[in-house]
């Protein structure tokens, strides 16, 4: 599976213009970090907040990543917030970060797919809904693809490139060569529940928790995993996933309805980790 990794694509054309739909946690995120890397990005949302947030997280890492201020500027220039989303009409990749929610989803591919232009991308990062049940509907169902990120993009050098059977060779050639133009490191995966990188997460995460039920204190079971060689413990990356995302991809992906006593604790009081400010750890 790993061998193709990086190598697909080489010779498609670079792609100049991306753009994204949702600019939420991860849209936003997406758009930054495309911007940053020199494309034009332009990024839309219903609601107009969203992308203003999305902005002032973009400009902060733009201040971190470019050390030269005109550099940063640049960059900013680059990020073109689109409430109407006129960019769709040009841009090489249309990315959809909205809801995660199938049936929102392909009401907005019905909308916007008559208007991208011909040979363009219609990628979805989606973590859970299946490539299969996105493109029923489409008028090309053969060109959309999975581009998954992981939270936070700016840290994560992996991107799952999500294929089916039926997904366009050139479609896949082409987002291969995407991400690694954005300095990502593309991974061809199945449109099977989690993917790769989340089917093997979500049950590391859910025996940790279950160590906590048992008595463990949340610091050693982390601190066991980072001297292993790990970058963060477990449980820090549950307050970091969120703990509400944590428990329903969790029952998705593990199949056990039964949530550890830990969690459901935490959840009863609203600590849904790092967001909040609390969840297995104190954060603010
Ligand atoms: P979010 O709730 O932070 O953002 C979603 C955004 O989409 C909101 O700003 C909302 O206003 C906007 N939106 C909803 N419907 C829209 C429409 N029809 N047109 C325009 N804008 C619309 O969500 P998120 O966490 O960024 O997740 C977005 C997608 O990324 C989901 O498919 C999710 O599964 C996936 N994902 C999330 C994470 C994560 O850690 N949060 C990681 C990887 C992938």
């Amino acid at each position: 599976r790993l061998k193709g990794l990086g190598k697909k694509g080489r010779d498609a054309p670079p792609v100049e213009h991306v753009h994204i739909i949702g600019a939420g946690v991860m849209g936003g995120d997406i758009a930054a970090w495309c911007a940053l890397k020199g494309l034009t990005v332009t990024l839309q949302d219903q609601d107009r907040s969203r992308i203003a947030v999305a902005q002032g997280r973009a400009n902060a890492l733009f201040k971190q990543k470019k050390k030269i201020p005109r550099e940063a500027r640049a960059a900013a220039d680059r990020l073109i917030p689109d409430l109407n989303g006129k960019g769709l009409r040009r841009a090489d990749v249309v990315i959809e970060a909205i809801t995660e929610n199938a049936e929102i989803k392909r009401g907005l591919y019905a909308q916007i797919e008559p208007l991208m232009k011909p040979g363009a991308i219609l990628a979805t990062n989606t973590s859970s809904i299946s490539i299969e049940e996105l493109r029923n509907g489409l008028q090309s169902p053969q060109r959309l693809v999975g581009i998954h990120f992981f939270n936070p993009v700016a840290k994560m050098p992996l991107v799952e490139v999500v294929e089916t059977p039926e997904t366009d060779p050139d479609v896949l050639i082409a987002t291969h060569a995407f991400v690694g133009q954005i300095d990502k490191l593309p991974l061809p995966v199945r449109s099977t529940p989690g993917f790769l990188v989340n089917a093997v997460l979500a049950p590391y995460m859910l025996e940790a928790m279950r160590c906590v039920d048992e008595g463990i204190r949340p610091e050693t079971i982390d601190a066991a995993m980072v001297a292993f060689g790990m970058p963060m413990g477990p449980i820090e990356l549950i307050d970091t996933v969120g703990l509400d995302i944590a428990r329903d991809a969790g029952q998705h992906l593990t199949g056990q309805a039964s949530t550890p006593v830990c969690l459901e604790t935490h959840l009863a009081r609203q600590e849904l980790g790092r967001k909040t400010g609390r969840g297995f750890y104190q954060w603010k």
